[in-house]
């Protein structure tokens, strides 16, 4: 078959609906039924369904032959006609006149039917086939408006995007949870975040902005944690905590407003319903009095699992800034409250949406000595970040950022009961293919 021509003669099936002319369709054979002389196919492609109808004698005999004998989930070729029909889906289904088989599916491994019932484990070992599914499409569509939405909404600031590196020779952030990687005779690692590099840009090309994949070591496997991720990450120069978390508030927003216009049919399918988010700004210690009186759990400097939940339940859609974060919960480089190394509050913060944290970030140190403090604090070795701390020795301004994870954010959008529903090939403790 001509692929050149099919591109330039193909119709998506949801415009075919209004064609008066005769449409050239391709697509996925999603189901096929025969009725003695009525057979029918349903052919999918990524814009649609439609119904195609064939009654003996009407069409021509090789093709009422095949049109159910062909497997499902083969791809197809159909020239026809549409025709009004009460019956059919969308009110109308197509006569073929062409009927070709491009290519043939072989017995399926996993149930791709809207109503499939099979276990997500299962569906990730044939990611492949289970990515036939609107359903599953509806998601990764999303997605594709929410990275959109936040380069769209970042560049349109001036922010610049830039491209860090993947593969680093030290640790960026303290801490095991990196893999390690042969560097020819060095050893080197796996960014765990792109950090220390952002915070350079952010000293001088004052905003940046990314979408850039990192890997965490984390041996845990839970429902929020991935080995392999997306992070969405911004740094700003002459920034404070606050200047960074109304960017949150903001592209959150952007992004919220994108997708409920953009992804209409897509969350219908989903049966998610969005409103866009209203901010709520609270301190580490008034969270930490809500949840007493609430009777729930808080961390000494962590918020729990179940705190997140209360959040939510408390302030339904919105996003909760927890800031004055304790620095005993913070990484190293987050400035510490007054910019004294032994503060019990930092200028660090978490965002909580939907129960569920999607973001981390904050106010940086931009201070060498006081940088070398808090590293030695935390029992990190100076000198093992020199690149990093004389980085600030040559101009360098107040600045901050965040992160949110691109899959986390996916999740909690949609309500997914587990991450890697967000992701299409996920990399976890058990997980390296496909
Ligand atoms: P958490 O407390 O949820 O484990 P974290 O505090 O370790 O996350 P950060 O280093 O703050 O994570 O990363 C910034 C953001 O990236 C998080 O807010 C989250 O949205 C996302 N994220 C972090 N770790 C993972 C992971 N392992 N898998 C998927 N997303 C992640
Ligand atoms: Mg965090």
């Amino acid at each position: 078959m001509d692929m050149q021509k099919l591109q330039k003669n193909r119709t998506l099936i949801k415009d075919a609906f209004d064609s008066k002319k005769s449409v050239e369709l391709t697509g996925w054979v999603y189901d096929t039924r025969a009725l003695g002389k009525i057979k029918f196919l349903v052919l999918r492609d990524v814009s649609g369904e439609i119904q195609i109808t064939a009654v003996k004698g009407k069409v021509a005999d090789g093709i009422f032959k095949k049109l159910d004998k062909v497997s499902r989930e083969s791809v197809v070729y159909v020239r026809g006609t549409l025709k009004e029909s009460k019956q059919a889906p969308g009110g109308k289904e197509l006569i073929p006149e062409k009927f070709e088989v491009i290519a043939k599916a072989e017995e399926l491994p996993i149930d791709v039917s809207d109503f499939s019932k099979t276990e997500l484990p299962k569906r990730l070992d044939n990611r492949f086939l289970d990515l036939h599914r609107k359903r599953i499409q509806a998601i990764f569509k999303i997605q594709s408006t929410i990275s959109m939405a936040f380069r769209q909404h970042f560049i349109e600031k001036g922010f610049i995007e830039f491209q860090p590196p993947s593969i680093i020779g030290a640790s960026s952030e303290g801490g095991t949870d990196l893999f390690e990687a042969k560097y020819f005779e060095k050893k080197a690692f796996l960014a765990q975040s792109p950090q220390l590099y952002k915070q350079m840009i952010a000293c001088s090309m004052e905003k940046a902005m990314t979408i850039t994949p990192v890997w965490r070591a984390e041996k845990h496997n839970t429902i929020r944690h991935l080995n392999e991720c997306r992070q969405m990450d911004i740094e700003m120069g002459f920034a404070d905590a606050f200047v960074v978390m109304k960017q949150i508030e903001e592209v959150v927003q952007y992004i919220v407003k994108e997708v409920i216009e953009k992804n209409k049919e897509e969350l219908e399918l989903l049966g998610v319903r969005l409103k866009i988010p209203k901010a709520k700004y609270m301190t580490f210690a008034e969270v930490a009095k809500l949840m007493k009186e609430q009777g729930v759990h808080v961390g000494k400097d962590d918020l729990s699992g179940e705190a997140e939940k209360k959040l939510d339940e408390l302030f339904p859609d919105t996003i909760v800034f927890v800031h004055d974060w304790p620095l005993s919960g913070k990484p190293f480089y987050i400035m510490p409250k007054g910019e004294k190394a032994d503060a019990e509050l930092s200028e660090g913060f978490d965002a909580i949406y939907k129960g569920m944290e999607i973001s981390s970030g904050g106010q940086r140190i931009h201070l060498p000595d006081l940088l070398i403090e808090r590293l030695k604090a935390k029992g990190l070795n100076p000198v093992d970040f020199k690149d990093y701390v004389d980085s600030f020795r040559y101009g360098a301004p107040p600045h901050g950022g965040w992160s949110i994870g691109l899959e986390r954010f996916t999740q909690v959008l949609l309500g997914l009961e587990n991450i890697r529903e967000a992701v299409m090939f996920p990399r976890d403790r058990d997980r390296l293919s496909p």
